[in-house]
């Protein structure tokens, strides 16, 4: 049996992708949640476990088996080239666990998999359509401040480890502009309108 398109929502830290991807799950399109999948993953998949233990020690795991996320982030903090190793790790294991969630998603018109890095790391290219979920940054900076109740340096410094805007701008299918003043509901049902109606060659 063929499978649907794969469409990429992807935008920065606060521009809304889970609030537009809660908006395509209510008009019945299966999402993805890379951040989810990833924090459930790092606790159940068994290989994804055995490397991150190979490369930080068997510390990295309480007595539990849940992830050690205290020491982990003490790992990294400061540290691109950590940072750069987990990812190395853990980007693998969430596109083995999206394709077998993906290959069985049927009758459905298309998937969604939802995540902020899809350009920064280069997975967009697997997918059909990228939509770009955008918002000035300031907005951005005010939302995450007052959903996450973090100072403006720490999603500053979040942010930095983003794409700007412009350079995603340039590379999305769709674009949907969470400024405040345009329907996000009503963008987001025109983009499922035109994704309905994609004739791709199906994976
Ligand atoms: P992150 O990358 O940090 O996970 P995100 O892109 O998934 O962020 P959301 O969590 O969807 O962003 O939105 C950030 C915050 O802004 C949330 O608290 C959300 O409720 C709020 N928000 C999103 N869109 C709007 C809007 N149009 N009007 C008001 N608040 C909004």
């Amino acid at each position: 049996m063929n499978n649907p398109p794969r469409i990429g929502l992807t935008g920065g830290i606060g521009s809304g992708k889970t609030t537009c991807a809660q908006i395509f799950m209510e008009l019945g399109i299966p999402v993805y949640s890379s951040d989810d999948r990833a924090k459930q993953l790092m606790n159940t998949d068994p290989i994804l476990k055995s490397s991150l233990i190979g490369a930080f020690g068997f510390e990295t795991y309480l007595s539990d088996g849940t992830l050690n996320r205290e020491f982990l982030s003490k790992i990294v903090f400061g540290d691109p080239e950590k940072v750069k190793q987990i990812n190395a790790i853990v980007h693998p294991a969430v596109r083995r666990d999206f394709e077998s969630w993906a290959k069985k998603k049927h009758s459905v018109p298309y998937i969604l998999q939802e995540s902020a890095l899809l350009f920064e790391i280069g997975s967009h290219t697997v997918f059909d359509k990228m939509i770009l979920v955008d918002a000035p940054i300031d907005l951005r900076v005010a939302r995450v401040m007052r959903r996450d109740n973090v100072p403006k340096k720490a999603v500053v410094a979040r942010m930095s480890k983003q794409w700007s805007s412009e350079k995603k701008r340039a590379l999305a299918h769709y674009i949907i502009e969470n400024d405040g003043h345009r329907g996000l509901i009503k963008q987001v049902i025109n983009i499922h309108l035109e994704l309905q109606e994609l004739r791709i060659p199906t994976h």
